[in-house]
C-alpha cells in the first residue's frame, strides 16, 4: 500500500513539473515577443483625389481587411491593446490595432460595412470640434459606430499643430476634447493621438496629467511592450499604398 502511495506520489510530482514547465516556458516566450503593429488611415472612399495622400481607396482598403481575415488577425479594442502591452492580458497570435483619424463621414458610410463584415474592431480618433462638421459624422452616426464596436479616442479640439501651443493651451486641448466626447458616449477616452504626429515635451506632461494612457505618433514601425506610452508608433496608409506595401508594413512596420 505504501509503494502504490509512493508510487502515486511520484507520479504526480512529475506531473505537476510537466504542467508548471510548459506553463512557465509558453508565458516567458509569450513575453518576450509583444509585438503588435498599428494601421493608420483617414478617408477611404471609392473616388480618391489624386492630390491627396492621405485619401486612401476604398477597393484597396476591402482587399486588406479580407487578407487580415484570411490570415486570422485579431483585431484588437484600445483597452486590449493597453493590457496586452502591459502584460495583464494575454495576447492572440496574430493582434492588430486598427486606427482611423478625424473622424470623417465616410467612416460610417464606408468603412464601418466593411468592418462590420469581417467583424473588426477599430478606433477612430475624433476631433470633437469637427462632430456634426461638413465632412465629418454627426454624433448620432458616432454613437452608432461606437454600438457597432469602434472606440471614440482624442484627436484634441481643433486639430493644432500641439507643438506650436503653449502649455495652457495644449492642456484645453486635450482636456476639452476629452470632456466633449465623454458627454457624447459616458466614457473617458484612454488614448490620444498627436494631431499631425507633432508634439513637443509639454504634450507629453499633459497627457501624463490628464490621466491619458498613451498616445500615438506617425511612423516608427511595430509597436511592442518596450514602446514609450506617449509616443507609440503608426504605421501610416498613403494613397500610393498597394496590398503588397500593407502585407510587408504589417509584418515589418515599414
Ligand atoms: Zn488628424
Amino acid at each position: 500500500m505504501i509503494i502504490i502511495k509512493r508510487a502515486f506520489g511520484f507520479l504526480f510530482a512529475v506531473l505537476l513539473l510537466v504542467v508548471s514547465g510548459t506553463g512557465i516556458s509558453a508565458s516567458a516566450k509569450y513575453k518576450e515577443n509583444i509585438e503588435i503593429p498599428v494601421m493608420l488611415y483617414h478617408v477611404v472612399k471609392p473616388e480618391t483625389d489624386p492630390a491627396n495622400p492621405y485619401q486612401y481607396n476604398l477597393s484597396e482598403f476591402k482587399k486588406e481587411m479580407a487578407y487580415l481575415h484570411q490570415q486570422g488577425y485579431r483585431t484588437l479594442t484600445m483597452k486590449q491593446y493597453f493590457n496586452i502591452l502591459d502584460h495583464k492580458a494575454s495576447m492572440p497570435k496574430k493582434p492588430i490595432l486598427l486606427t482611423f483619424d478625424d473622424n470623417s463621414s465616410d467612416f460610417y458610410q464606408y468603412i464601418l460595412p466593411v468592418l462590420k463584415e469581417y467583424g473588426m474592431k477599430a478606433t477612430e480618433f475624433t476631433v470633437s470640434s469637427w462632430i456634426n462638421g461638413s465632412w465629418n459624422m454627426t454624433a448620432s452616426q458616432m454613437l452608432e459606430i461606437m454600438d457597432n464596436g469602434i472606440n471614440i479616442q482624442n484627436h484634441s479640439v481643433t486639430h493644432s499643430f500641439m507643438a506650436d501651443l503653449s502649455k495652457e493651451q495644449q492642456y484645453a486641448e486635450v482636456n476639452n476634447a476629452a470632456a466633449a466626447l465623454r458627454d457624447l458616449t459616458g466614457q473617458k477616452p484612454q488614448a490620444f493621438a498627436y494631431p499631425y504626429g507633432n508634439y513637443n515635451t509639454d504634450t507629453i506632461a499633459v497627457l501624463k496629467e490628464s490621466g491619458i494612457k498613451g498616445a500615438f505618433k506617425v511612423g516608427g514601425g511595430i509597436s511592442n511592450d518596450a514602446s514609450s506610452r506617449y509616443e507609440l508608433p503608426r504605421i501610416i496608409m498613403l494613397q500610393e499604398h498597394t496590398l503588397t506595401d500593407f502585407i510587408r508594413m504589417v509584418n515589418t512596420g515599414y
